[in-house]
């Protein structure tokens, strides 16, 4: 064991999607910090940083559309959501219904389940 590894008290490997290379980085938690490895540039690092310490989705869904049976509009929120939040911004997104002509970018809730984060639309329906 080199001196270096010893200081590496706890990591994990992920595959950085902030490209199509998709890298596969390896994060380690250090006595000086975090410590990434693998990645070929700076977005790398950020994200190997953010997945390793507060990761965080874009959560894709569909909404009901009122008055038209099975027919669903697809959502997304506007920005991440902390990936410990999914499963509450997909019960509320179930809990949502919207009426017709929808249009992308409309905003079907402000604050979706108090992640601070817009829920909006993502295809036109007339
Ligand atoms: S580290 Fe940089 S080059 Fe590699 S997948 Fe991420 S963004 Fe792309």
């Amino acid at each position: 064991m080199n001196e270096n590894s010893a200081k590496k008290q706890k990591s994990a490997e992920f595959v950085c999607i902030a490209c199509p290379l998709g890298c596969r980085l390896k994060v380690s938690q250090t006595e000086e910090g975090l410590l990434v490895e693998g990645n070929r540039c700076k977005r790398g690092e950020s994200y190997g940083r953010q997945e390793f310490s507060a990761p965080q989705r874009v959560v894709t869904s569909t909404v009901r559309v009122d008055g038209r049976g099975c027919v669903v509009c697809p959502v997304k929120t506007a920005s991440p959501v902390p990936k410990a939040k999914v499963p509450e911004v997909l019960a509320a997104i179930y809990g949502i219904s919207a009426s017709v002509p929808l249009k992308i970018g409309q905003v079907l809730a402000e604050d979706i389940a108090g992640t601070g984060v817009k829920l909006i639309v993502t295809a036109n329906m007339g």
